[in-house]
């Protein structure tokens, strides 16, 4: 069987939790977009983890990571994670990593930072870990796969051609110091080494395992509202977010990919620049923040606060249809008990007009929410495991939710933690 985990809004919907209680029931988890841009949060015996590039299921024994060929893979920050957890004890997780999967560059994470400097006040609010460059470079076909280490003298060759045409750029429209090509070959054939114990064929392995009937999942990173594609373009990340990319960017048939758990979040936040309709301010936002998620909504990547608001019907009812959404996994609903009444927005109004349909992203900056209020419940309710025993406000709420995204919610996450977890049978 093949499930996904995805988001369907804006990223940080929780999905490292979901992820890491399926991941104990798969055989193998894979990564196969983004890169180290992101962060899951999981605790677990071990501790607290904000894992960036690697799959949620290193820390169980029975299963195999895979990042795959779609992602960016920074090989010093792979390393670095692994390392990390060695030194916490987990014991060391199989690894592999696609020959066909691409390299981030220091360039890269250079040029990322330049851009953003050079746009100034119109910049993206990137995480600025050298995404953006990377997958240009991809696309541009300058970029470099794992496979081409192994191969010296084509190597060589192609770096001193990378190289002058990125000093162009770096002299005359960033004004910063040049790249060495003697120190860029070097550096990769040390970058060869560290990668050379886990490069694979992971296509192959997938589909093989896919034959002998395994449990994989793959693993998305932020939500369908940054998809390069789907998303509110510009303001987007630089790799699809979306389920039905994992067949690319793994190597695997689209038709195998038959559950896709979409994450959705009970509330709003975002981080960057970019329209939010349903987003709120002042100590509304404040008071929202500093409930929200695991100890405050901030960036796992960054520390930055993240921008708040209220669930946005419109925009998850999007995300999941563009997910493909079987099922729905509705998290932080805990953090909603200090609420009388709880906004909900249930349509944009664009030039006077009322809309439910997720517009393209000019039309969606002069969005204003149309919001109505749910009865709040008013108490907390971490600790219950039975659908039955949540308060019938919360219920109500939930099910409005469900109603709204036409998505049945199977997983209510109620805490942080892996047992802070409803499930409820549709
Ligand atoms: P991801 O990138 O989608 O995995 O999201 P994050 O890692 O940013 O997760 C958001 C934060 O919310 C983390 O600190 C989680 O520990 C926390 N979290 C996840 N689910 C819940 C929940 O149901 N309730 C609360 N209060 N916190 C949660």
């Amino acid at each position: 069987m093949v499930k996904a985990i995805v988001g369907a809004n804006w990223g940080d919907e929780g999905k490292g939790k979901i992820t890491d209680m399926l991941a104990e029931q798969s055989d193998i988890i894979v990564r196969y977009q983004g890169g180290s841009n992101a962060g899951h949060t999981i605790i677990n015996d071990y501790g607290k983890f904000a894992l960036h590039l690697l799959p949620s299921g290193v820390f169980y024994n029975h299963t195999t990571s895979v990042i795959a060929n779609g992602v960016a893979l920074n090989i010093p920050y792979l390393i670095k994670e692994l390392n990390s957890l060695k030194e916490r004890n987990v014991p060391e997780p199989k690894i592999l990593v696609s020959d066909r999967a691409q390299i981030l560059m220091p360039y890269h994470v250079d040029f990322d930072a330049y851009e953003e400097e050079r746009l100034g006040g119109k910049s993206f609010g990137s995480t600025k870990s050298g995404i953006a460059p990377f997958y240009s470079d991809k696309y541009a076909k300058i970029g470099f796969q794992v496979s081409e280490l192994f191969d010296e003298t084509s190597l060589r060759e192609k770096v001193d051609r990378v190289v002058a045409y990125k000093n162009i750029l770096l002299e005359h429209l960033y004004h910063k110091p040049l790249l060495n090509a003697d120190e860029i070959f070097e550096l990769m054939l040390s970058y060869r080494e560290m990668i050379k114990p886990y490069v694979a064929d992971v296509s192959k392995f997938l589909n093989e395992a896919i034959k002998e009937g395994k449990n994989i999942l793959f693993e998305g990173q932020l939500g369908a509202l940054k998809d390069t594609d789907h998303g509110i373009y510009p303001m987007v990340t630089s790799s699809s977010t979306l389920a039905s990319y994992a067949a690319v960017g793994a190597g695997i048939p689209a038709r195998e990919i038959k559950d896709v758990i979409t994450v959705v979040k009970a509330y709003s936040s975002a981080v960057g620049a970019g329209a939010f309709v349903s987003e709120i301010f002042g100590d509304e936002a404040d008071e929202l923040r500093r409930r929200g998620g695991d100890g405050g909504e901030f960036g796992a990547t960054t520390g930055r606060p993240r921008r708040m608001g209220w669930f946005d019907a419109v925009a998850t009812r999007y995300g999941c249809k563009m997910q493909g959404a079987t099922e729905v996994a509705l998290t932080v609903l805990d953090v909603l008990g200090y609420l009388d009444e709880i906004p909900m927005c249930v349509g944009y109004e664009i030039d006077g007009e009322v809309t439910t349909d997720f517009p393209t992203t000019y039309k969606l900056e002069k969005a204003k929410p149309v919001l109505k209020t749910m009865p709040g419940w008013k108490c907390d309710i971490r600790g219950i495991t039975k659908y039955e025993d949540l308060p019938e406000n919360c219920r109500n709420y939930i099910e409005e939710i469900e109603r709204l995204i036409e998505t049945p919610i199977t997983m209510v996450s109620n805490g942080p933690k892996r047992s802070d977890i409803i499930y409820r049978n549709k």
